[in-house]
């Protein structure tokens, strides 16, 4: 039923079509062409389909094949922007060799979309009778800010969603989350010859640095989940002070931390926050500020919802079934923040996000065959 000819010439064409995100690279095209491109094609396949632009040069494209009863409806979703090319000798060749396909964003996650077309192609030429409404929503701006998925869940909703990211065709069931905070301490500037005047705001700040490193190894030490690793920190980013023979009035870090299925906003916050009060209380000197940048919230699926046992249904030999976790972040924490049950599966593949990337075709081939499969099973 899925055509393979079909899948690997989508694929083709949209790794030579550049859909970088914008404000990643300069330069990067975003979304418009590869939209019109998914839009046509599902027209002609005979799916309703929508343009929705999100913000200049951005846009979601979503496709329907109305469901005849009043079944459970599904999304199948895939972002359809990439990070972005520098390095790279030929980032939009679509080159196959030996059973693999290379450019950017054949993994992530082009091959899931061609996957999905095929689903497509396969539903309607084979006038396959769903109860409910298959839903593929092709979104913008994954690999940034979300924009996308974010406008997608305020104007649809469905009984389930597949995240088609890259999984090796394993069921992931989860991934953590993340916060980033920006904490800042205080100093008092003085001329650098004045010890007694001045507090500096570099050197409270290590004492910040020393407590979220034992903080980093405690939490990589105790808190592990079972699919998802264990939760931690780092800090990125650090700047402070203005000149050499001056107390320095301020530093600021970015702390990154990667939390777990189950931790919750407030707590994580409070965890950070509780350092610096301690340390205030010790030290009449020190003063500091702490606020939350982003937050994106931890995922996870009970292994016996009907979604996921529609996906395990459907994998078939010579591929097996096997539960895994992602330790990043994907959409599907904002589907199921929707109150969408979510689950992700997708291609075989490597070099995401390195300067040589490449999906395996097959994969894609028998991606598009447990997805085809997972409609029938759950859309009833
Ligand atoms: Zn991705």
């Amino acid at each position: 039923m899925i055509d393979s000819d079909f899948i690997t010439n989508t694929l083709v064409d949209l790794v030579r079509i550049n859909s970088v995100n914008p404000d990643l690279e300069k330069g990067g095209a975003g979304e418009v062409e590869i939209g019109t491109y998914l839009h046509n094609t599902l027209s002609l396949l005979g799916f309703s389909s929508t343009v929705d632009t999100i913000t200049e040069g951005r846009v979601n494209v979503i496709g329907k094949y109305p469901g005849t009863r009043n079944g459970k409806s599904l999304i199948l979703n895939a972002h359809m922007d990439t990070v972005g090319v520098q390095g790279m000798k030929n980032p939009f060749g679509a080159i196959i060799k030996e059973g693999k396909l290379f450019g950017r964003g054949a993994y992530d996650m082009k091959g899931s979309i061609a996957a999905i077309l095929g689903v497509a192609k396969a539903i309607s030429e084979g006038h396959v009778n769903l109860s409910g409404d298959l839903i593929l929503a092709f979104v913008a701006d994954e690999e940034y800010e979300s924009i996308g998925t974010s406008k997608l869940i305020k104007e649809i909703s469905a009984d389930a969603c597949i995240v088609t990211e890259p999984t090796d065709l394993r069921v992931c069931l989860g991934h953590r989350g993340f916060g980033v905070y920006e904490i800042t301490t205080h100093g008092k500037v003085a001329h650098g010859g004045l010890h007694k005047e001045g507090i500096d705001a570099n050197i409270k700040m290590g004492k910040v640095l020393y407590q979220l490193d034992q903080l980093s190894k405690e939490i990589t030490a105790s808190r592990k989940h079972k699919l998802c690793g264990e939760a931690s920190l780092h800090v990125p980013l650090i700047k402070g002070g203005q000149s050499l023979f001056i107390y320095s009035d301020r530093c600021i870090i970015q702390v990154e931390r990667r939390t777990l299925p189950g931790e919750m906003e407030t707590t994580v916050f409070e965890e950070l926050k509780g350092i610096l009060d301690k340390l205030n209380k010790e030290d009449k000197d020190f003063k500091a500020t702490i606020k939350q940048v982003i937050w994106r919230n931890p995922h996870e699926i009970s292994k016996d919802a009907a979604i996921v046992k529609s996906l395990s249904k459907s994998i078939l030999p010579p591929n097996h079934l096997e539960y895994i976790g992602h330790t990043w972040w994907e959409d599907s924490g904002l589907f199921a923040e929707a109150g969408i049950p979510t689950v992700i599966v997708g291609p075989k593949g490597g070099g995401i996000h390195q300067q040589e990337e490449w999906v395996e075709i097959d994969s894609v081939f028998d991606l598009s065959k447990i997805l085809l499969q997972t409609a029938i099973n759950f859309c009833q």
